[in-house]
């Protein structure tokens, strides 16, 4: 058995999660300054974000907007009237030293996110979406990276108010050993939906989605543990990740008699454990109280019926489509939910590729990608445009499939479109016989005992030979052509 087995065969785990998604609005929450990434230091900033004395925020209407439009898509009830609320604590790169946020009014609450993962659906609780604003961010330079033995630290306010929206789930029982890859299709569910709303970029690299995980152990029957708060989890694999080694190092600590400290702790990518940081304040250490330099929200209902008219088909839906569209069966669908591809495989079709083609490239070629250099599919710098013409390509005869897996990789290596990298690296089928007749005599010289096998009937052994041939034509032989092109010579009837 392993650790993770035997923590599971005592425990029951119980996770929950904090999502901060940066919205991409124009401007910033509070005030006019771009929120555009990448530029200098310090540049996008003015006294409100700057928090001078006398300056005044105005709250951003499209941010409340983005909001309102989110908790609809997580089923959560919308506050007739709430306020936002200052959490007050000190960090250099929070100039006000509180954060705009909202306490106990917040704008959404009370959702639900259905979450397939193996042959089941979760049904995730969502305790409530709030709005508030980022902080800024600093860089300690010294041979530590961090504050403790840092020579002198910067401060970069460019991301200081630009809208962050929380996403709180309830805590989450009963996915037991799969715990870790359920809260992990929760996040990629989520950020399918936010993406489909186009309300963010979610990219978790740049950290414009992040997560803060909860995990917790109890024994069966037993009252929930205490929870565990792991910050700043920036990968879909890292969430999964994290969970996994938090019910081992809780496990671990209950089995010695120890009790499970509530604290937040510090993933780390290269370890993939969790290290310990500091203990977990209380609500009370923040002293919430209401924004008195804010008028509070009171969204008109007619407008919050308009915008939950308008909002798109969610990724639910569409998958429902897709499956019925595309004829596959809940399994297929599974597999490809379970690969993260399913809005891939739609939205390759939507550019006008085939089902069945569009399917295999995702669940095949490009899944083996991701997994080789670590990536979610849908992280892959490729678009579903791009599959959907390489598909084009091999369906008009102008690419075979090794050409077209080649074109794949030029679009993964250089960011190049499909016909850019065709032209440059010479992809085109060799469809010269001469040229392909003078490979196949080659390697037919060159592997003697080959051809003799061949030519004495055990025909299955032709494929090395046709294997030569595609590779002395840099895959740019049709196959089958091939196969034919060396039956003939050995002269063996196929
Ligand atoms: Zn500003
Ligand atoms: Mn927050």
């Amino acid at each position: 058995m392993t650790v993770y087995e035997d923590a599971l065969a005592t425990y029951e785990p119980v996770f929950g999660l904090e999502t901060h998604v940066e919205l991409g609005t124009v401007s910033k929450m509070f005030c006019g300054c771009s929120t555009k990434f990448g530029a200098g230091p310090n540049t996008h900033t003015c006294p409100v974000c700057l928090g001078l004395p006398g300056a005044l925020p105005v709250a951003n209407e499209k941010a409340i907007e983005s909001t309102i439009r989110i908790g609809l898509a997580l089923n959560c009830s919308i506050a007739e009237w709430c306020r936002f609320a200052r959490k007050n604590y000190f960090y250099p790169d929070m100039p006000k030293n509180f954060q705009t946020s909202q306490y106990d009014e917040p704008l959404c609450v009370e959702g639900y996110l259905d979450v397939p993962y193996g042959d089941q659906v979760y049904r995730v609780g969502i305790e409530r979406v709030h709005l508030e604003e980022d902080t800024g961010k600093n860089t300690h330079v010294g041979t530590s990276g961090r504050i403790h033995g840092a020579d002198y630290s910067l401060v970069d306010y460019n991301r200081a108010g630009i809208p962050l929206v929380e996403i709180v789930t309830k805590p989450v029982p009963g996915a037991g050993a799969v715990a870790p890859e359920v809260a992990k299709a929760y996040v990629t569910a989520l950020r399918d939906i936010l993406r489909t709303l186009g309300v963010s970029d979610v990219r978790m690299e740049q950290g414009s989605l992040r997560c803060d995980v909860n995990t917790s152990l109890n024994r069966p029957g037993a009252e929930w543990g205490t929870r565990s708060e792991t910050k700043n989890v920036n990968s879909l694999r890292s969430v999964e990740r994290a969970v996994r080694s938090e019910i081992i190092r809780q496990a671990e600590v209950l089995n010695g008699g120890g009790r499970v400290k509530q604290e937040t702790r510090h993933f780390q990518e290269t370890t993939g454990t969790t290290r310990d940081g500091r203990s977990k304040e209380e609500a009370t250490d923040y002293r919430y109280f209401p924004e008195p330099d804010l008028v509070p929200m009171a969204p008109d209902p007619a407008w919050v019926e308009q915008l939950k008219a308008d909002l798109p088909e969610l990724p639910a839906a569409r998958r429902d489509r897709l499956r019925d569209e595309l004829g596959l069966s809940n399994d297929d669908l599974l597999k490809m939910t379970n690969a993260g591809v399913v809005d891939l495989v739609g939205a390759t079709v939507d550019a006008g590729a085939a089902g069945g083609e569009a399917r295999n490239w995702w669940m095949g070629y490009l899944t083996q990608k991701a997994n080789e250099s670590e990536h979610e599919a849908a992280d892959l710098p490729i678009t579903p445009a791009q599959v959907a013409r390489v598909i084009e390509l091999v369906a008009s005869g102008e690419l075979t499939t090794a050409l077209a897996r080649q074109a794949v990789d030029g679009v993964l290596d250089t960011g190049s479109e499909v016909d850019a990298v065709v032209a440059e690296r010479g992809l085109k089928v060799v469809s010269d016989t001469g040229a392909l007749e003078q490979a196949a005599d080659e390697a037919i010289a060159a592997n003697p005992d080959v051809a003799h096998k061949v030519r004495s009937g055990k025909l299955p052994a032709v494929g090395a030979l046709v294997g030569a041939v595609m590779k002395a034509t840099r895959g740019q032989a049709d196959a089958a052509a091939v196969k034919e092109i060396l039956l003939h010579k050995l002269r063996v009837d196929a």
